[in-house]
């Protein structure tokens, strides 16, 4: 089965774009949810976060602190690795499993938002990038989140730069339209896997 990686900078679109291909009957894996999930209350993953980063990631409720985590993580390299370790190889077995489930579908869409800075290029067998100007990213993320513009700006500088995106891509949705504009290249691409899809089976 063809999988596209769908990924882009922090509110550029990726959800308005998988919602359409969901619509269009096409299935989507988020990744975000499964890291979500993997990490609830009680799994082997939490338990691993637990041993090997400390009890300070767990709230008294036995909830992650992804806040917290998210920090550590963000200024201490060998926890990043150690926190990949303990994930990576979860949601990909996550996503080998719900792909089984869908064998018989032309193509899935798997979002993976940190494809690029986490370098999951081999996971799919094309990546499909939403790009947008930075200026544009910032303004929907500041209305959408109640941001300020310089919180949105350091988040931006943490995430991969806009050409490395670009770079690996193989398809691109120039989400600076409306979101009518946005549906029509949906559609476009939807043939397109359908009809590689069909070249390759
Ligand atoms: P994140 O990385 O934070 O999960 P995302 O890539 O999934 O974000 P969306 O949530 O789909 O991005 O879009 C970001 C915001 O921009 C949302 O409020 C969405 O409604 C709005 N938006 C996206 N595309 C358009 C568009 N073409 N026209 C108008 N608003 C848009």
């Amino acid at each position: 089965m063809l999988k596209i990686g769908l990924t882009g900078g922090i509110g550029s679109g990726k959800t308005m774009v998988s919602d359409h291909f969901a619509r269009l009957g096409v299935p989507v894996i988020d990744t975000d949810q499964i890291s979500r999930e993997l990490v609830a209350p009680g799994t082997p993953a939490l338990t691993d976060i637990h041993r090997q980063l400390g009890s300070q990631f767990i709230q008294a409720d036995g909830s992650l602190n992804r806040k917290l985590l998210r920090e550590h993580v963000f200024t201490d390299d060998a926890a990043r690795k150690t926190l990949e370790s303990i994930l990576h190889p979860a949601i990909q077995k996550e996503v080998q499993h719900r792909l089984s489930r869908i064998e018989k579908e032309p193509y899935a869409i798997l979002v993976v938002p940190l494809l690029v800075e986490n370098n999951l290029g081999a996971m799919v067998d094309r990546v499909l990038l939403v790009d947008v100007p930075e200026s544009l990213q910032i303004r929907r993320v500041c209305q959408r989140d109640n941001s300020s513009e310089e919180q949105v700006k350091k988040i931006l500088a943490a995430q991969a730069p806009r050409k490395a995106r670009r770079e690996i891509a193989d398809d691109m949705i120039q989400n600076d339209g409306d979101l009518q504009a946005l549906h029509r290249r949906v559609e476009e691409l939807h043939r397109q896997y359908l009809a590689l899809a069909n070249h390759t089976d």
